[in-house]
């Protein structure tokens, strides 16, 4: 059976390695082309966009997909969106892979906000040192509190044009350690942590770091997810189905 797994991230990875070699699934990673030099994968990888549900829709037809998994990133809507209409005008089985959100612990001090636009708004008008992991597409709307000191964390260098004035950029990929978290913080004396309320372990030690250190934690919420997908949290669920697909199928 032939597969398209919609990646760009660590489950997308996880489940290229469990995928390849794999008799029974011929599987296909797709990557968007968001970083410059994506780790190599151990499945035959296509990258770019498909150009909308119409493309997308085309090349599921085109290379006889019998399956899509859809493990891109929680904040990947848009990708999540158009893999639901396209497998749905395909009659082709859905799954997607959804790691759950970060919840708050006990010493937390969390505020979740629906867009970033809000989210800066609402560091105040006193300056602070922000920690900013959000990703290159949603560093725009801090321009407009140029009075904070920020220090940016991305997989590349962002654009200069979505840059807030006092930025220090530091280019990094993720997993990230506890006590390198720790040191981070410690070392930009950072008062606040931004970041997106991805999930997963590979980021999460910033959180714990933030906790131990007492520091306020400001999270961009999670996008609404489209209704009636087949979804699962993590890859055993995503390989689970796989494997119960084809058997229902006979492959
Ligand atoms: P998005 O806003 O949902 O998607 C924008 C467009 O990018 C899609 O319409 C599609 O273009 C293309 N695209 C996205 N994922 C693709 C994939 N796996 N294969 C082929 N085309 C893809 O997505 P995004 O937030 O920019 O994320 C882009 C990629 O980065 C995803 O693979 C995601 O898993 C990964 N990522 C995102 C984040 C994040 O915070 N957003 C964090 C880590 C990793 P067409 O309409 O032309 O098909």
């Amino acid at each position: 059976m032939r597969v398209l797994l919609l990646g760009g991230t660590t489950e997308g990875a996880a489940l290229a390695r469990a995928l390849a070699g794999n008799s029974r699934v011929r599987a296909r990673l797709s990557l968007a082309g968001a970083t410059r030099a994506p780790r190599p994968q151990p499945l035959p990888t296509r990258i770019g966009g498909f150009g909308g549900v119409a493309g997308l829709v085309e090349y599921l037809r085109a290379e006889c997909i019998g399956a899509v998994v859809d493990a891109t990133h929680p904040f990947a809507a848009q990708m999540t969106r158009h893999a639901a209409e396209a497998a749905g005008r395909c009659g082709l089985p859905l799954l997607r892979v959804d790691r759950p959100a970060w919840l708050p612990q006990p010493g937390d001090n969390w505020a979740e906000f629906p867009d970033m636009t809000s989210l800066a708004a609402a560091l105040g008008a006193a300056p602070r040192r922000v920690l900013l992991t959000v990703g290159q597409k949603e560093l725009a709307p801090f321009r407009a509190a140029p009075w904070h000191h920020y220090v940016i964390r991305s997989v590349d260098p962002p654009a200069a044009d979505v840059l807030p004035p006092d930025a220090e950029v530091l280019t990094a990929t993720g997993p990230f350690a506890l006590e390198d978290e720790r040191a981070l913080l410690r070392r930009h004396r950072i008062g606040l942590l931004v970041t997106k309320n991805s999930g997963g372990a590979a980021t999460a030690a910033k959180l714990t770091a933030a906790r131990e250190m007492g520091l306020p934690v400001r999270l961009l919420a999670r996008p609404p997810a489209p209704e009636g997908l087949a979804r699962v949290p993590d890859v055993a669920g995503a390989l689970g189905w796989l494997h119960a697909l084809l058997a229902e199928r006979g492959v």
